[in-house]
């Protein structure tokens, strides 16, 4: 879209304000809320704000940060605030100097992007989004309660949750989305809503979009939809499957109709890849305390490193379509992530596989989680890691995963998460007192 349609369509459609949005390395979604007025301004990429506040951005001395709208991705919210009309604009976030901010993850996923694009590669991401929907209390705030009874596939609208969904599929689809599946998920409450794949830096801005939109249906309905990766124990949690596939040429690079498995030798790279890092990337696809919380046995979330073309123990699946949807199935990334980080990252990884050709090991067609350690251990098959802490120091010792990230973000990414992790273990946690309470 050109700036002077922009223009128009705000003019046209009585857009009261114009939410201008980025999202710090946590991948929370911020914004600069701004009147029909500075629109000029704005879309010159004039808009300074001060970063010294968000997460991960800049000290105060060094502050004044630009707002530089990417017009494509402008959109009038289908619903209004007290009547009025409200359009987005996501951004990209330049500094002082008017560059390209070392601490915007959007930019960050750029420069990966260009690095495929260098190769002759550009990236396709599609992913399965995972969450909760809970009712609020009294006070309006979320319960852990669910009314609903359904299951996997149940097709009896037999709560508020499904009619919520419901709500939330067709404002997304009127918002551009193109909705490819939504369906009750495995956990009471649980529900999935998949779009179709878009090239990565889309299907990124497309994520924080979702979740916001879920978010404020959920609201409408009087639940809280949450992307916490494991709100409850015992049950499932969220996971954001990502389907990722490498065009080169308009075709998709993946696919070798010579090869046995269909698969091309850049794919295999690719998984290879992957597979290589990622502990390292877990710091960043699983970012929290409770995302390690879903990746243990028993609850269709991953727990080993290793690859299948059919089994959906491991890591990485091979879905069965092929020619133009040959795709990797990355299956531990949750719900959590900042989208443009782990993107990427994934990208980042994959690459780093098909620039020094990395062979996956041969791919696991048995359940892993019903071998015995020993059977596991000859196979090489290694485990993801088991808490945030393991997972930051794959980080620190993984170079290629850190250059993904840029210096700037690793090194913020890593004090707010060790912060997150002494915070944590200090927390006295209900689990310690029901052990040790009486007992002691
Ligand atoms: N909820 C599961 C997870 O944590 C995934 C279920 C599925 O295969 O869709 O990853
Ligand atoms: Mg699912
Ligand atoms: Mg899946």
């Amino acid at each position: 879209m050109k700036p002077e349609d922009i223009i128009a369509a705000v003019k046209e459609h009585n857009v009261e304000f114009i939410r201008l949005q980025f999202t710090d390395i946590t991948g929370v979604l911020k914004n600069v809320a701004i009147t029909v007025n500075q629109l000029d301004k704005a879309l010159d990429g004039e808009l300074m704000f001060d970063g010294s506040s968000i997460e991960g951005f800049v000290r105060i001395e060094e502050s004044d940060m630009y707002l530089k709208p990417d017009p494509d991705t402008f959109m009038i919210f289908p619903w209004t605030n007290n009547g009025s009309k409200i359009a987005r604009i996501i951004c990209d976030v330049y500094d002082a100097n008017q560059e390209p901010f070392i601490g915007c993850p959007r930019c960050t996923l750029r420069r990966a992007i260009q690095e495929a694009d260098e190769m002759g590669y550009s990236m396709k991401v599609g992913p399965e989004n995972e969450f909760f929907l809970f009712h609020t209390g009294s006070d309006g705030e979320p319960t852990l309660k669910t009314h609903d009874k359904a299951g996997y596939f149940d097709l009896a609208p037999v709560d508020k949750g499904e009619e919520a969904r419901r709500d939330m599929a067709i404002t997304l689809q009127q918002m551009g989305f193109e909705i490819e599946a939504t369906h009750h998920e495995v956990a009471p409450g649980q529900h999935e809503i998949d779009f179709k794949y878009e090239d990565a830096l889309k299907t990124a801005d497309m994520i924080a979009t979702f979740r916001y939109v879920v978010r404020t249906i959920a609201k409408q309905h009087d639940l809280h939809a949450t992307f916490m990766p494991k709100p409850i124990q015992g049950i499932n949690g969220s996971g954001m499957h990502a389907n990722i596939s490498l065009f080169k040429n308009g075709k998709n690079a993946f696919y070798d109709p010579e090869d046995p498995n269909g698969l091309s030798q850049e794919c295999y790279y690719f998984i290879g890849g992957l597979l290589q890092h990622a502990k390292a990337m877990s710091a960043i696809t699983n970012p929290t305390v409770n995302s390690f919380k879903r990746l243990v046995p028993g609850y269709e979330a991953p727990v080993y490193i290793a690859w299948s073309e059919k089994n959906r123990s491991p890591l990485i699946r091979i879905p069965a379509k092929r020619e133009t949807s040959t795709r990797v199935e990355l299956r531990n990334p949750d719900t959590a992530c900042n989208p443009y980080l782990a993107t990427a990252v994934m990208l980042k990884a994959g690459l780093h596989g098909i620039k020094h050709k990395i062979e996956p090991p041969a791919s696991i067609d048995k359940n892993i989680y019903n071998m015995t350690p020993e059977e596991r251990k000859e196979l090489g098959i290694d485990r993801l890691p088991e808490n945030l802490l393991e997972a930051l120091t794959y980080l620190q010792a993984d170079g290629v995963i850190q250059e993904g990230l840029g210096d700037h973000i690793y090194k913020r990414f890593i004090d707010a998460k060790k912060y997150e992790w002494q915070s944590y273990t200090e927390a006295v946690h209900p689990w310690e007192r029901e052990q040790y309470l009486t007992k002691f």
